[in-house]
């Protein structure tokens, strides 16, 4: 995990003075470049980041203050400005498809509006004492209220409009693919493992019969989208009023996602906490793709997004999930298997014809989902401890030979994350 750290530090005077001078030249040079880079375009040639940073030994020959700076914080300057041609870049991409925004070339820096410096990798160092030592700058007293884990990557002084200073410094590892055999560590620890079912009443059910429901604003803003489609249909093509209305289907549109995506965050936070062996039924990607009604594909990339996202979680908190065969999970009877061939839509409770168990619907179908997957983990497990007796070796990773040649009764269930059978 790649985390960034905000520290507020308390250079003393003349420390100050080095860092409002340091912030001056970058945003000098800055400026310099930006203009550079212009005249260029004008003359249909072409300045990039690297000829900059090539130029910049020639800067320091002619403006001896930049040789008080450390290198790598000037080299970071043509960086920073190809981040603002980017994003410059990306909002004409965005404006051409109908977001009511300005476009905003990269602009010349004022004093105000340049208000940090970085250290792209080294130069700087974090003391015992909790300050922090930059290269050209000193020892700076620094609050250190929280500890940096792992990697140090990169240290940025910025200034605040009130004038205080802070340090961000970014840290962190990146999150390693664990080994094969971990993924059963939780055959050590409570299993816990709760099975989810998609349903037409209730967003989602699982196997305990908590039922999850669906929002009331997803409804409202499937219906605004709704109308913002008739409405633009209406219209002319091309006209006025056509791209009118495709700006407002555009925006109801964005709503309507960042909607569902705050929410399956929040979901899928729940159903971490919920279990350790979280399993899904396998989503029919090529039947969402044919999908032309606009609400329903959102509803189902939603779930896409919900079973990424709990998968991504689940990883860094040592849980699993799996995804399993959707075939029957509805009609089969989670007591006894026996299959119900005349269960209708309708039905909300499932009526056993040959146990006698009686249950919602929804309930029987996440209970076996959930036995699917449990049974998946356990033959996945026991297939490669027979044939590899390598579970519980803790070395090394399976190799993709050994991987492919599971069986094939276990391939067709498809893992969104761990185990990688
Ligand atoms: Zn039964």
């Amino acid at each position: 995990m790649i985390r960034a750290y905000k520290f507020r530090i308390y250079p003393d005077k003349e420390q100050i003075q080095n860092l409002e001078s340091t912030l001056n030249a970058c945003r000098e040079l800055y400026n310099a470049m930006l203009q550079q880079r212009i005249y260029a375009y004008r003359m249909g040639r072409k300045v990039t980041r690297y000829s900059q940073v090539n130029e910049i030994p020639e800067v320091k020959k002619a403006f001896p203050e930049f040789n008080n700076i450390h290198s790598q914080v000037i080299q970071e300057v043509p960086v920073r400005l190809d981040k603002a041609y980017d994003n410059f870049f990306e909002r004409v991409d965005k404006k051409y498809n109908g977001k009511n925004i300005k476009a905003g070339f990269p602009r010349f820096k004022s004093r105000k509006r340049y208000n940090s410096i970085t250290y792209p990798q080294s130069g700087f160092k974090l003391l015992e004492n909790g300050h922090i030592l930059a290269s050209k700058i000193g020892e700076i007293r620094m609050f250190m209220h929280r500890p940096v884990d792992g990697r140090i990557r990169t240290l940025t002084f910025k200034r605040n409009s009130a004038g205080e200073w802070y340090a961000i410094i970014i840290a962190g590892n990146p999150s390693k693919k664990k080994p094969v055999e971990d993924h059963f560590s939780i055959l050590n620890e409570d299993m816990n493992p709760v099975g989810y079912d998609v349903g037409l009443k209730s967003l989602i059910t699982d196997s305990n019969g908590e039922h999850t429901e669906e929002p009331q604003y997803f409804r409202k803003s499937e219906k605004s989208l709704a109308k913002a489609n008739r409405n633009l249909s209406r219209k002319k093509k091309y006209s006025k009023n056509w791209f009118k209305a495709n700006r407002r289907l555009s925006r109801v549109y964005r709503k309507t996602v960042r909607q569902r995506d705050d929410y399956s965050n929040k979901l899928s936070r729940d159903i971490v906490d919920n279990g350790n062996l979280i399993v899904f039924e396998a989503l029919n990607i090529q039947g969402m793709v044919r999908n032309h009604h606009l609400a329903k594909s959102i509803a189902d990339a939603s779930w896409y997004d919900i079973i990424r996202k709990t998968t991504y979680r689940a990883e860094s908190a040592g849980k699993v999930v799996l995804q399993v065969d959707p075939g029957n999970t509805s009609k089969m009877c989670s007591k006894c298997g026996n299959i119900k061939k005349d269960l209708k839509l309708s039905d909300r409770i499932y009526k056993c014809n040959a146990c006698e168990l009686t249950i919602d619907r929804d309930e029987n179908a996440a209970i076996n989902i959930k036995n699917r997957g449990l049974l998946l983990f356990l033959y996945a497990y026991v297939y490669l401890q027979k044939h590899f007796k390598k579970v519980g070796r803790v070395t090394s990773e399976f190799t993709p030979e050994e991987i492919g040649a599971l069986p094939a009764r276990a391939t067709p269930v498809v893992e969104t994350g761990s185990p990688r059978l």
